[in-house]
């Protein structure tokens, strides 16, 4: 470690995160991991999203850069600046427009900084030209896997057809069967979101590379895939939250509840239920999801999602609910302490809107899952979970769509029968929850010294650090 700190010294990386905290955690775990390899980090952020950032370790040579976030000049309410504190739907287009107007600070931040090396969020193309105006390579980061990418990658150039309801995605090493209302159509997304996709599909091929939230043995056909079909440059360095398990996350002050009342249970029986920083239900959804979760007889926790209306009244619950579940199910409101909840022995069961976050986080646990997938590109992560991985069961989500009024209810029963596949114990399960007990023990040797992760991000390094001596050169 001493070594190839000292070996690093001189190498200066700017990390710049979108604002949303599914990618900025990982960024951040990601930034402390350079660093923690004697490479000096700054991070690029705005003022209210500082406020996620905590480096205990004073150790290690960290430094921010704050631009402050136009929210008013927007529409937005001061200190609106991350994408899980808009909450309307509509006003995910003003969000994007307040971020479309950070590149010109940024560009100055360059222009002070001069850093060796840019790892921006890939929802940021618009670095990658400012950062190769100054001659700087620009990383992109990107939030989801090898998998995803890969499907969507043969999806740009396939069409199934108008017939067609189901088809196999061509060319890809699994056979990947989606249905047609599955896929992210261009028209059913937000403009601002749009156009982000348009650029990033042109900006991304003129990046230094990719470095990407997986490790090897997770998708190892996809990493290949990736890299030689489609002909990027990629470097796996995750599962980035277990680089720094021991280290500080920001824990939420509900963690203790949740962990005590866990602490009560049999190991392997808790359903954990929980879809991201970002989704909503319909209140219909909502109150078939309760009597599904009551009917399995599992014990379960519940982090209740956005809701459209009501969503303080809770009127959606049926009647009598909390008093029946008592002791048998715990709600949470928004926010549960997920990485530590997944590991606690009593789970046995996450039902996922398969956020590639929750993935890892899932797997690195050892976690079998119930898939309920909603829009971004939670379909193909469900194909990985289920057909390639076969660590999970899916609940039958059909309708991509971020708007949940407009998809259609899954009944109580059908919920009960996915947990109870999933929960009961059964040869099947068994046969699964076998198979993540071995990809978790896979996603620790990836994090440790010498494993496929540690040597992709030391290669990285190393290869920066060439780069940097030959350009010093010139
Ligand atoms: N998360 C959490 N508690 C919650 C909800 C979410 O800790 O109650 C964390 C979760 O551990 C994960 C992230 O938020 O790291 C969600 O990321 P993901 O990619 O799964 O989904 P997204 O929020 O982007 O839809």
């Amino acid at each position: 470690m001493d070594t190839q700190k000292s070996q690093n010294h001189g190498l200066h990386i700017l990390f710049f995160p979108f604002m949303a905290l599914s990618h900025m955690l990982p960024m951040l775990d990601m930034a402390k991991l350079f660093a923690r390899r004697g490479v000096k980090v700054t991070i690029v952020t705005t003022p209210a999203n500082a406020a996620h950032i905590q480096f205990t370790d004073k150790r290690l040579s960290v430094e921010l850069e704050l631009i402050p976030f136009p929210s008013s000049a927007v529409g937005l309410p001061d200190g609106c600046e991350n994408l899980a504190a808009v909450h309307k739907e509509e006003l995910h287009n003003n969000f994007m427009e307040a971020v479309a107007m950070l590149r010109q600070p940024f560009d100055q931040i360059l222009l002070k900084l001069h850093p060796n090396a840019v790892i921006a969020d890939n929802f940021l193309p618009w670095t990658i030209k400012l950062a190769s105006n100054l001659g700087i390579p620009n990383l992109l980061f990107n939030s989801t896997g090898f998998f995803p990418l890969c499907v969507g990658n043969s999806m740009e150039k396939f069409n199934p057809g108008e017939e067609a309801e189901s088809f196999v995605v061509p060319g890809l090493p699994h056979r990947i069967e989606l249905l047609k209302s599955q896929l992210p159509e261009m028209s059913k997304l937000n403009p601002a979101f749009a156009d982000l996709f348009t650029e990033i599909k042109e900006q991304e091929p003129r990046s230094y590379g990719t470095v990407v939230n997986s490790f090897y043995e997770l998708e190892p056909d996809y990493v290949e895939h990736y890299r030689t079909v489609m002909g990027r440059r990629a470097w796996h360095i995750g599962p980035l939250f277990l680089c720094n398990e021991n280290i500080d996350r920001d824990h939420s002050m509900r963690e203790d509840e949740c962990l005590a009342w866990l602490e009560e249970k049999q190991p392997g029986s808790v359903l954990y239920v929980c879809c991201g920083s970002l989704c909503a239900f319909s209140a219909e959804q909502l109150r078939e999801m309760a009597l599904g979760f009551e009917a399995s007889k599992h014990p379960f926790i519940w982090v209740l999602p956005q809701v459209v209306e009501n969503d303080e009244e809770m009127d959606w619950m049926p009647e009598g609910y909390v008093e029946r579940i008592e002791g048998k199910g715990l709600i949470m409101r928004r926010w549960a302490p997920q990485v530590l909840t997944l590991k606690h022995r009593a789970v046995g069961g996450f039902l996922t809107h398969c956020g590639w976050n929750s993935i890892l986080e899932a797997v690195s646990a050892g976690v079998v899952m119930v898939t309920w997938p909603l829009f971004a590109e939670q379909f193909y992560n469900e194909r990985l979970i289920v057909d390639v991985l076969g660590i999970g069961v899916a609940v039958g989500s059909k309708d991509w769509t971020r708007e949940c009024e407009k998809r259609s209810v899954i009944d109580a029963g059908v919920i009960e029968k996915a947990v109870t596949r999933l929960m009961s114990g059964g040869e099947e399960a068994e046969g699964m929850r076998k198979k993540a007990r071995e990809l978790a023990a896979m996603a620790k040797r990836a994090v440790e010294k010498g494993g496929s992760s540690d040597k992709d991000i030391g290669s990285l390094i190393h290869e920066l650090l060439l780069l940097n001596q030959k350009t010093a050169c010139v």
